[in-house]
């Protein structure tokens, strides 16, 4: 069942921060928020729900950064914003899917903050949420993720 095609390498734009994942994701998104739209110097942030503990950096340190600055990991050298820790949740990391050295296969399931987007921003996301889904709403999103969300292909 696993066709993930596990362990992915990934790092930062300069490479002096490395990163491993070795377990599947719970969720590929885009985020339309202003915030994000500004974090990411562009239309909508990407994301890609990892499980923590599937997830290590294997060389190099990043810095925090972004409004709220206990979450937000950087490369200290390239200023890569490479992945969110969100506050108060510990079980997973919303890893910048960009960051993987093969993320062509890479397409957000669902996407949020609608409400805000930008006139022209259209993504392939199956789900459209207008703010963020209730957390009652992300268990049924996860499961049908994990069966039909894309894959690596290779
Ligand atoms: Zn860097
Ligand atoms: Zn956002």
């Amino acid at each position: 069942m696993d066709d993930w095609k596990l362990p992915w390498e990934g790092g930062c734009r300069c490479g002096k921060v490395r990163l491993r994942v070795t377990k599947p994701p719970l969720l590929a998104m885009a985020c339309h928020c202003t915030g994000c739209q500004s974090m990411s110097a562009r239309a909508y942030s990407l994301s890609l729900a990892i499980p923590a503990d599937g997830f290590e950096i294997v060389q190099g340190e990043t810095m925090l950064g972004g409004l709220n600055k206990d979450m937000h990991h950087f490369c200290r050298d390239c200023m890569t914003w490479m992945f969110t820790r969100p506050l108060g949740i510990d079980w997973f990391v919303n890893l910048r899917p960009t960051m993987l050295d093969d993320h062509a296969w890479f397409a957000p399931y669902i996407e949020t903050f609608t409400a805000e987007k930008l006139p022209w921003a259209e993504t392939p996301a199956r789900h459209s949420f207008e703010a963020f889904p209730d957390m009652a709403g992300y268990q049924p999103l996860v499961e049908a993720y994990a069966r039909e969300g894309a894959r690596p292909a290779k």
